[in-house]
């Protein structure tokens, strides 16, 4: 057949046909259709990324957080969108979050031990490509977040997000590569597949390029990555519970609570998620709740919301997927009550599953309770050993000692919304991949780094 003009012109429209149809996703930059491409492709730049500068490290991030500022409501709309969870005004302050209190290379430290017999240097390197597993609930901002870390450590990421998420994790790893190769630095230095699959996850852990995993999500993939057989980072599952005792500023614990248990509609999961609240100040609590946003049911409206939120198995309670991180005032719609409120209260006993389950939802249960032990030994098994998070509103500093001790959380947050723990309005970094079970607390760039140690002998030593 003759090669003409309209011949060849015919081919080129089919392949772009062809691929816009096969693989919207394969123009976004780092993302792959294939584990296989993806793992070769990181490997490569990985290589290169070795020969790079400190100071080049930081040019990239310091663009990866101005294109994050200005595409925070892309993103935050991107997310909302495709998951359906979450609010876009607390998702934009999220990504502000992200892109300004990442800590970049200025967290790596290293050490010095000089001596007589010379100098010994401790210095923070790269593990080499990093494989990260990212959730449904912060999709972007996990994305962002670690890449910044994992880059500042010099190393490269594959990414596998949630398959329920992907379009939006992975505009993030578009995103990531964009300033990453306008600051001058490699390309797919961070990359991800178009469609993450189980399979594709497997590959990707199993594979001898991967040298360090991590995983920011529940207790079956934290599970998952901690029995690969490879060094792994597990930030895993929470149920924060938050406790007001009679010392606290009662307004102010009321207006604080319903800020944090509302915000991106409870997907945090370092958000209030239960409350226990002395009696003699709980009706004060409620009515400061109230005046702040929040909507109080009660009766048989607890039990119909109950049924809407939770699925029951076998005598066990487990979320509605459907209802995770959708706004209080669809939940108040199926009971029949038009109201804007930010968060729905109720009075349960200390069983009810709105205390025992992560939800995710904004609805927060209150429990009456009558001393600081019947209190925090409740919160303590509310967080059911997670470690994860913990709150309290009181100016007992016994109280604020005990409550910390007793529960052993990553992240306790005193006399504040429970975002002040992850830097928002607290002192300190911020970060989304909180890392309980593995003990890395609050991951950051020297979370990605393993410790190297170079010894010079009777020499370098200057006193
Ligand atoms: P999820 O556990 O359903 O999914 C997280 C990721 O793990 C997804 O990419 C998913 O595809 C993958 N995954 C799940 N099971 C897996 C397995 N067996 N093997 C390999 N991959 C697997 O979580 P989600 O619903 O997206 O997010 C909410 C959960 O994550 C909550 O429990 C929340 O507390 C937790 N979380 C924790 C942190 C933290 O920093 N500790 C941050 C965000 C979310």
């Amino acid at each position: 057949m003759e090669l003409n003009e309209n011949y060849i012109n015919q081919i080129v429209q089919n392949v772009v046909k062809n691929l816009e149809n096969a693989a919207p996703q394969q123009r976004l930059k780092g993302v792959f259709d294939s584990m296989t491409d993806a793992l070769e492709a990181v490997n490569k730049a990985y290589q290169f990324y070795r020969s790079y500068s400190i100071a080049q490290r930081e040019k990239m991030i310091a663009n990866i957080r101005k294109l994050t500022l200005e595409e925070a409501e892309t993103l935050a709309k991107l997310g909302v969108e495709e998951t359906g969870m979450g609010r876009v005004s607390d998702k934009i302050i999220k990504h502000q979050l992200v892109a300004n209190k990442t800590p970049g290379t200025e967290d790596l430290k290293p050490t010095a031990l000089t001596g007589d017999d010379g100098l010994t240097l401790v210095e923070m390197a790269p593990f080499g490509v990093i494989g990260s597993i990212t959730p449904s609930t912060n999709p972007s901002e996990t994305v962002i977040c670690n890449s910044i870390g994992m880059i500042a450590g010099g190393n490269g990421v594959v990414f596998n997000p949630h398959p329920n998420a992907c379009r939006t994790a992975n505009y993030a790893v578009d995103l990531v590569n964009r300033a990453i190769v306008e600051a001058g630095g490699p390309e797919n230095l961070v990359v991800s597949v178009a469609k993450p699959t189980m399979d594709t996850s497997k590959e990707m852990m199993a594979s001898p390029i991967v040298r360090m995993l991590v995983a920011t999500g529940g207790p079956g993939v934290v599970r998952t990555l901690l029995s690969s057989g490879k060094k792994a980072i597990g930030a895993g599952a929470g149920n924060p519970p938050v406790i007001v005792d009679d010392t606290a500023d009662v307004a102010k614990a009321g207006r604080d609570i319903v800020l944090g248990a509302s915000f991106d509609n409870n997907l945090p999961c370092i958000a209030e998620k239960e409350c226990f609240a002395f009696s003699n100040i709980a009706d004060e609590l409620i009515d400061s709740m109230i005046k702040n946003g929040a909507y109080m049911i009660d009766g048989d409206q607890v039990e119909r919301l109950k049924k809407i939120a939770l699925i029951e198995k076998d005598g066990k309670f487990g979320i509605n997927k459907k209802w995770v991180g959708k706004d209080a005032s669809l939940f108040l719609k199926e009971l029949g009550i038009d109201s804007d409120a930010k968060l729905i209260i109720c009075e349960t006993d200390e069983m009810h599953p709105f205390v025992q389950v992560e939800m995710m939802m904004p609805i927060l249960a209150i429990v009456r309770v009558n001393s600081i032990e019947e209190a925090i030994k409740m919160a303590v098994n509310a967080e059911h050993g997670n470690r994860h998070s913990a709150h309290i509103h009181s100016k007992n500093i016994d109280h604020l000692t005990a409550f910390a001790k007793a529960v052993e959380t990553t992240i306790f947050v005193k006399n504040a919304p429970s975002y002040a723990g992850i830097g928002a309005g607290g002192e300190g970094y911020t970060t989304f991949t909180i890392a309980g079970p593995t003990g890395e607390g609050l991951t950051a760039a020297h979370s990605f780094t393993r410790a190297r140690r170079c010894v010079m002998v009777d020499g370098l030593h200057i006193i």
